[in-house]
């Protein structure tokens, strides 16, 4: 991509990136040969894909098998109340080809199961899951760890949000050394359930934005051996360490899990976003 020549217009919608020395034209032009599978355009996956469009990412992916609600409205903010009704990634899609045509967008408008996705993760330089609930979020990450595809992941709950990348290959602690299965069904409420701030879920899903361009870029420290915690009430970032686990289902000694597992989505709890 050295070669790549920038239009005036590019010069220009990309001048304060451009201008950060740590970006400049080179990173730049890497943000433009990149791309990014953001699963979920809800809540998390609205900021997130809003803020990698603006920036260039240059192939998007959004999936998400669900229409727009009128109770998403409240958070899900790529989506508006004409949108009602209409599928989230044609919604999704819309908006992100009106605020940049540089980004080639990849809908994918099934619901993504053991069967598909590892066909849909295959290729992308990132995958950020702002999924709704536990079954897909162990999906992603298995299928990104088995793909070798670095995964930033984001969930919220009321007022608290948690953020972690995760990096592909041995050393790196991945999503099941943190939480090796998923919670008993009932264990964890759903936003459905214990509601959640709007805003909140925009913080965390900017910051999932910001987490995959600095991965992208390869500038600055990613959260990849760290859990990064927001709690709004309190207005405090705290962050946990995460480290391998040896006995870890998926990357321990001796892991259980060699292939996708495909929980039971119909009584499996709906935990965040
Ligand atoms: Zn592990």
């Amino acid at each position: 991509m050295s070669e790549m020549e920038f239009t005036q217009d590019q010069i220009l919608r990309y001048s304060r990136h451009i201008l950060l020395p740590e970006v400049d034209v080179r990173g730049q032009r890497r943000l433009l040969s990149s791309s990014a599978l953001v699963v979920g355009a809800g809540g998390l996956g609205s900021p997130a894909l809003l803020y990698l469009a603006a920036a260039g990412v240059g192939r998007l992916g959004v999936a998400d098998g669900d229409a727009v609600e009128l109770s998403n409205l409240q958070r899900q903010i790529i989506h508006g109340t004409s949108d009602l009704g209409r599928s989230k990634v044609a919604s999704a899609e819309e908006a992100i080809r009106d605020i940049n045509p540089d980004c080639e967008v990849q809908a994918f408008a099934e619901r993504l199961g053991a069967d598909n996705i590892r066909q849909v993760v295959r290729g992308y330089d990132v995958v950020l899951d702002g999924s709704d609930n536990f079954p897909t979020r162990f999906l992603v990450a298995d299928c990104c760890r088995f793909e070798g595809v670095p995964l930033v992941s984001a969930a919220v709950l009321r007022f608290e949000g948690q953020l972690m990348t995760v990096l592909p290959g041995q050393g790196n602690p991945c999503y099941r050394c943190f939480v090796p299965e998923p919670p008993p069904p009932g264990l964890v409420p759903s936003c459905r359930q214990a509601g959640v701030l709007g805003a909140v879920v925009g913080v965390m899903g900017t910051l999932q934005a910001t987490e995959a361009l600095k991965l992208l870029l390869g500038i600055g420290e990613l959260l990849s051996e760290r859990l990064l915690v927001y709690d709004a009430l309190e207005n405090g970032f705290r962050t946990a360490k995460r480290t391998p686990d040896p006995d870890c289902p998926l990357c321990g000694a001796a892991p259980r899990i060699t292939d996708l597992v495909e929980y039971d989505v119909a009584c499996a709890i709906e935990p965040q976003v």
